[in-house]
């Protein structure tokens, strides 16, 4: 909207330049040349103004899907996570949400030693390692 407002300007400026310039009017046309060249500034600032904003609205939606995330995320008493609206309930390692809000599916298999399965991160960064019931 304001940009096509900027554009009409630019295209009136321009009519008016002409307009002097035919006229003879050098100094309403060199006026005239000043107020294109501080439009074309403000178009610039304007474009600027626009990817920012559009930068900001992305920021923006991502921090809500975080937010709206967080409210899901389940805690237990080992080192993982479940989200409440999935019905598998599976295990994500709670280390690398935390760290960088990776979602890492654990890898269980069967253990020894009493443990019925262990839980592993395959995550190269991570080490988080448990022994379940
Ligand atoms: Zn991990």
């Amino acid at each position: 909207m304001i940009l096509s407002a900027i554009k009409t300007l630019q295209e009136t400026l321009k009519n008016g330049i002409e307009f002097a310039k035919n006229s003879n009017n050098v100094e309403m046309q060199q006026k005239l040349v000043d107020v294109q060249i501080q439009m074309l500034e403000i178009h610039e600032k304007m474009l600027e103004m626009y990817q920012e904003n559009e930068t900001l609205k992305a920021e923006i939606k991502q921090l809500k899907d975080d937010s709206e995330l967080d409210k899901k995320v389940e805690n237990h008493n080992s080192p993982f996570i479940t989200f409440s609206d999935d019905e598998q309930k599976i295990k994500y390692c709670q280390i690398c949400w935390g760290n960088n809000r990776k979602r890492i599916q654990l890898v269980i298999s069967k253990a020894d030693y009493g443990h019925s399965s262990v839980a592993r991160c395959v995550d190269s960064n991570c080490k988080n390692y448990f022994y379940m019931r």
